[in-house]
């Protein structure tokens, strides 16, 4: 059953769009630019046309409006955390202009209690528990890579801290791998497995981290955030200038026959996509902007071009794309976007454009 619902999704690049609350009192006498429709369709009115000739609709997988809980956000991507142990390779993006609630969504507020998870937490919350289920029949091994995407340069977000330890990379000519190829091909042939080993690893120089559990892993973001490049923007204090990119591989290995599986899950904190007036900024301000734009478009191409099946889907645009690469495309690989809007009306002309990204990649 559970390979059944993992073939329904095949191919599938799915589109979530999730709208923030206000957040203070003073902020809810603004007026609101957008209604969830009947049929959950997302309308946008521009506050300078009235009427429907104002409106424009958007149609995703599913929009979250502000008051949908993290739970609520993260039932639909449960059953990939499950497929990540039968050898998939998930990638989960956050997008959306700085203060829209990414981080929200993938880590959680500040404070975060257990309910607050963000998808993160319990992503890996269910990874552990699972695998404990199977406990039987497959034994696994997980590991924890972190690193930033910063003006187009791959920073490992988790060097030198002392849980490094060496974790056998696919593609290595280790006779492990080897056999494990053999023992593969053969049940391949014979038409007994259903799954194929994925494609590959993402980032194979940053350091990666053998983990026991959820803990393991809170324990070693809490040292990549407090490692990732941020500065001041206008918007948003801490507002974060780059990519960060969490990355668990899963091995897993049958008991009774031997064989192995390896899975990957990335966790994608996108940097904010506002677009900066060139007048704004100068500097080295100007020059992350630029990057940041670069890398969001080049990443939007690359969905685009897996959603049109494309033969040819531009990966080498940017340094955000050739990282996610191996994990992107192929028949073992899901995405899931969570785009992020805020719901007022100053912000009407970036919560279209993040829309309109949306709606091409979707
Ligand atoms: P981003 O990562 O896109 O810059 P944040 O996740 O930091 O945005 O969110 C900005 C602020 O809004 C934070 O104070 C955060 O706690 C709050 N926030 C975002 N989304 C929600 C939500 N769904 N419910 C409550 N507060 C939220
Ligand atoms: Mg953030």
């Amino acid at each position: 059953r559970l390979y059944n619902e993992v073939q329904e999704l095949k191919g599938n690049i799915r589109v979530y769009c999730r709208i923030r609350p206000y957040l203070s009192e003073e902020n809810k006498k603004q007026s609101t630019i957008y209604h969830i429709g009947e049929n959950g369709e997302l309308i946008l009115a521009n506050p300078t046309k009235q009427g429907k000739d104002g409106q424009r609709v958007f149609n995703f997988n599913k929009v979250f409006g502000p008051t949908a809980t993290q739970e609520e956000v993260f039932l639909d991507t449960q059953p990939l955390i499950q497929s990540i142990l039968d050898g998939y390779n998930v990638c989960i993006f956050a997008y959306g202009q700085t203060g829209s609630g990414k981080t929200y969504t993938m880590t959680g507020p500040d404070s975060s209690s257990e309910t607050d998870w963000g998808v993160n937490y319990q992503a890996l919350n269910d990874l552990f528990q699972i695998s404990r289920t199977r406990r039987e029949t497959f034994i696994y091994e997980v590991g924890v890579q972190m690193v930033e995407v910063y003006n187009e340069q791959v920073r490992d977000l988790l060097a030198n801290d002392s849980t490094q330890k060496r974790y056998p990379l696919i593609g290595e000519s280790s006779l492990e791998f080897f056999l494990c190829q053999i023992v593969f091909l053969s049940f391949h042939t014979l038409g007994i497995m259903t799954t194929s080993l994925p494609n590959g690893l993402a980032v194979p120089d940053a350091s990666m981290h053998t983990v026991q559990s959820t803990l393991d892993v809170l324990e070693l973001m809490k040292i990549g955030q407090t490692n990732r490049a941020v500065s001041a923007t206008s918007l948003n204090e801490r507002s974060s200038r780059s990519h960060s990119i969490l990355t668990v591989h899963v091995q897993g290995m049958d008991l009774k026959t031997g064989a192995t599986l390896r899975g990957s899950l990335h966790l994608v904190d996108l940097a904010g996509s506002e677009r900066v007036e060139r007048s704004e900024v100068i500097g080295e301000r100007l020059k992350e902007a630029q990057h940041i734009n670069k890398s969001l478009s080049a990443l939007g191409d690359v969905i685009f071009g897996l959603s049109q099946k494309n033969t040819h889907v531009p990966y080498r645009n940017s340094k955000l794309t050739q990282v996610l690469q191996s994990s992107l495309g192929g028949g073992h690989a899901k995405t899931i976007m969570f785009v992020h809007i805020n719901p007022d009306v100053g912000s009407y002309s970036e919560t279209l454009s993040t829309l309109k990204f949306a709606e091409r990649v979707s």
